[in-house]
């Protein structure tokens, strides 16, 4: 089992504790899970109460202290939110994380994976052009280890009437000179989307790259950690990723696919 990155507790929107989630890697066979609960600095009821981060803070440092096969990384699923970046670096400097996943969420403040009505009102192509900017402003940033969900924009199957490739190849840029890493995250399969995020088209463009990647479930329950892990793996390896990325104290190391 590859480690899974990306998953999130009681502390922001997920429905299982930490020790359920554990219990649950454990049982599925994993050896390296990493937690990634929602910070944002925009007030939204899907992200963790930013006063409860001291008991964030010792609920993983009594997690990763105590003796197990199973290896716990402290990470976080931090908002990119451009008026906000100064104060998001702030925040991220004082804590104890092995990795920090960087994630656009919010159009200004259109939420628009939560929103769907906002869908009726917008310019769909320019929607795209800059939910791509935004993605590459994280990337740019340099807060983020890994860029999270990297084509969140096409979540409810809504698409451009221009092809993207162009937008991936400039995005695919950014990240390589900003060193950023890009996570497979399969939850997009169970979404209208039906796909990994990021897409397969888009997946190669990285690997032509050469952008490495992590891998991530995005499970809100523990039932879904690693799910969809075996495909999410063999494209990996169809596209022609030889591994996987790691982190520890934010120093990135690699396990072979
Ligand atoms: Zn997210
Ligand atoms: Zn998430």
């Amino acid at each position: 089992m590859y480690p899974d990155y990306h998953m999130h507790t009681r502390f922001s929107d997920g429905h299982h504790t930490h020790e359920e989630m554990i219990y649950s890697a454990e049982v599925s066979g994993f050896t390296e899970i990493g937690f990634s609960d929602h910070i944002s600095l925009k007030p939204v009821g899907w992200s963790m109460d930013l006063t409860r981060i001291p008991e964030l803070i010792d609920t993983m440092k009594h997690i990763q202290h105590r003796s197990s096969p199973l290896t716990v990384r402290f990470g976080a699923e931090v908002d990119y939110i451009p008026s906000l970046a100064g104060d998001t670096r702030k925040i991220l400097q004082a804590l104890p994380l092995d990795y920090v996943i960087g994630s656009v969420h919010f159009i200004d403040d259109w939420n628009f994976d939560t929103d769907i009505n906002g869908y009726e009102t917008i310019d769909i192509n320019n929607f795209y052009r800059t939910y791509f900017r935004l993605i590459s402003e994280a990337a740019q940033s340099q807060i983020f280890d890994i860029i999270g969900h990297a084509d969140l924009a096409k979540k409810f199957a809504v698409y451009p009437t221009f092809n993207l490739n162009k937008l991936y190849e400039e995005t695919a840029r950014v990240f390589r000179e900003s060193g950023v890493v890009v996570e497979l995250n399969t939850s997009g399969k169970n979404k209208p989307c039906a796909e990994f995020y990021p897409s397969v088209d888009f997946l190669e463009v990285l690997h032509h790259y050469h952008v490495p990647i992590t891998l991530g479930s995005d499970a809100h329950v523990e039932q879904n950690i690693g799910q969809h892990f075996e495909e999410a793996v063999n494209l990996l390896k169809s596209i022609g990723y030889k591994e996987i990325v790691t982190f520890k104290q934010r120093k990135r190391s690699s396990a072979p696919l």
